[in-house]
């Protein structure tokens, strides 16, 4: 068979198996077994795979039609135009949280290399790398509770060419004590799914991405109450805070901020109108 009749032949499999882009799949399989980009297997269709280079191929769309995420298979996502290595230790970077990076960067502009940040939750460290890269900030820390989770962020910090601080631990427990650190942004997409939503997600995230990092207890807000009541310690006054939330979530995620002295809240929508982020500034000295 040639290429193009093999992908086409994958593509039915991935289809029928409930995959939602079935044939974008098959061919992104295909890249991968090749090493090709995109304009070499544009012009090389009419080849004929060798016989195990068709088993290999086999494989990956058996896995893919069990619903393996493609990101999985392939090792890598890409986020924000950037090549992000993932494996099952970290979420795989969503489009929804390139809302989140571009409303820092929108609004986070000039004397940049003077703004410290703190991604906290930076599983793959889309979003510390992504915001270094791109934003030119100074000091740019991104802590996580699983160090399986910052061996992945380290490796693509290496990658990408950017120097960033990482630290393990829960939430602000990364900071090392008696630091006195405070910093002038903090970024966070934290886990934020209810556990009663469970069911109703795709199988490719609830069998694939790690629990810890998608279930936030029974109404998904459990990390926005710990990260609203505590940043003020960790923020410069005049400091700004930005989370990702889930579209149902800005009313709740904007009262728990504003409870907790923080002023400024906003949310932002992403292209489809759904909210997707809360900001909010931080304008009082608080104690420490
Ligand atoms: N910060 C990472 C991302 O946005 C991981 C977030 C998480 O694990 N909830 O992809």
């Amino acid at each position: 068979m040639t290429i193009s009749e093999t992908v086409r032949k994958g593509a039915e499999i991935l289809g029928k198996a409930g995959v939602s882009e079935a044939e974008n799949d098959a061919r992104e399989l295909m890249l991968y077994l090749r090493n090709w980009n995109l304009t070499e297997y544009l012009m090389n269709v009419h080849e004929i795979l060798t016989d195990s280079e068709a088993a290999s191929y086999r494989e990956l769309i058996g896995k893919r039609a069990e619903r393996v995420p493609l990101q999985h298979l392939i090792g890598r996502a890409y986020f924000y135009g950037y090549e992000f290595l993932v494996n099952p230790s970290v979420l795989i970077p969503r489009f929804d949280t390139e809302i989140l990076v571009g409303t820092v960067l929108a609004e986070n502009t000039g004397h940049q290399e003077k703004l410290s940040v703190l991604d906290l939750c930076t599983g793959s460290g889309c979003i510390a790398v992504t915001l270094k890269k791109e934003g030119g900030y100074g000091q740019v820390d991104a802590s996580d509770i699983d160090p399986a989770a910052l061996h992945v962020a380290e490796m693509n910090a290496k990658r990408l060419g950017t120097e960033i601080r990482f630290l393990t631990g829960d939430l602000f427990a990364a900071i090392p004590a008696g630091s006195g650190i405070r910093y002038d942004l903090i970024v966070c997409n934290p886990p934020y799914i209810a556990e009663s939503e469970r069911d109703s997600l795709d199988p490719e995230v609830r069998d694939h991405d790690p629990e810890k990092a998608l279930f936030a207890g029974a109404d998904g807000l459990d990390f926005y109450r710990r990260i609203s009541e505590e940043a003020p310690k960790y923020l410069k006054p005049g400091g700004k805070i930005y989370l990702e939330i889930g579209y149902t979530q800005a009313e709740a995620v904007s009262l728990l901020l504003f409870q907790n002295g923080f002023s400024g809240i906003r949310t932002v929508q992403d292209l489809s109108g759904k909210n997707r982020v809360v900001r909010a500034d931080l304008l009082q000295e608080t104690e420490k």
